[in-house]
């Protein structure tokens, strides 16, 4: 059985992020999506606030993608969910070099597990949660970058936030 990793913050998910799930699962007999659980990164959504975000966004995709959380070491937690592919997106060059750093320390560390890049759909090559988070925090419209589900999140997210400022 193929097992493969998406790893990665969804701080939120994205339709670039959505993209490569798709992409990703019809090559894989398993996908497992994994949330980083970063301690120093500064993120908007807990962990379960993006997992939430995560599995509505795959709801009408294929049945074969699970939604896990992880900390420590990506090799660690794919060796124990007994995974030998780590799946990346690429959107362009900015991308390339932290990526090949990232997939040959991984290698390094287990070369039972390898790295696949997919390369973004070209309609998304832009798309960060950066910059969706950017664009809200300003009001502007971020409908043609998330799903439903995940814009309203992010509204309620601002809301609370700039509440939060006022008090
Ligand atoms: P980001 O905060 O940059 O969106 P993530 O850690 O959530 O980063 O990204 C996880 C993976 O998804 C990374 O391999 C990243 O390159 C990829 N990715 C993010 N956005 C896109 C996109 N628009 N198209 C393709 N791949 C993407």
């Amino acid at each position: 059985m193929k097992i493969s990793i998406y790893p990665g913050s969804f701080d939120p998910i994205t339709l670039g992020h959505i993209d490569i799930i798709d992409r990703a699962s019809k090559l894989s007999d398993e996908l497992i999506v994994a949330v980083l659980q970063n301690i120093d990164k500064k993120s908007w959504f807990s962990v379960d606030e993006r997992i939430d975000m995560i599995k509505h966004s795959i709801s009408n995709l294929s049945n074969n993608i699970k939604v896990m959380s992880f900390d420590g070491l990506l090799v660690d937690f794919a060796k124990k969910q007994n995974a030998n592919i780590i799946v990346r997106g690429l959107r362009a060059v900015t991308d390339y070099e932290y990526e090949i750093q990232l997939a040959h320390t991984n290698r390094e560390l287990n070369d039972n597990i390898d790295t696949i890049f997919l390369t973004t759909n070209l309609k998304y090559s832009y798309l960060s949660s950066s910059v969706v988070k950017e664009v809200a925090t300003f009001n502007g419209d971020i409908h043609k970058f998330v799903n439903t589900y995940v814009e309203n999140k992010i509204k309620e997210k601002v809301a609370s936030i700039k509440g939060f400022k006022i008090i």
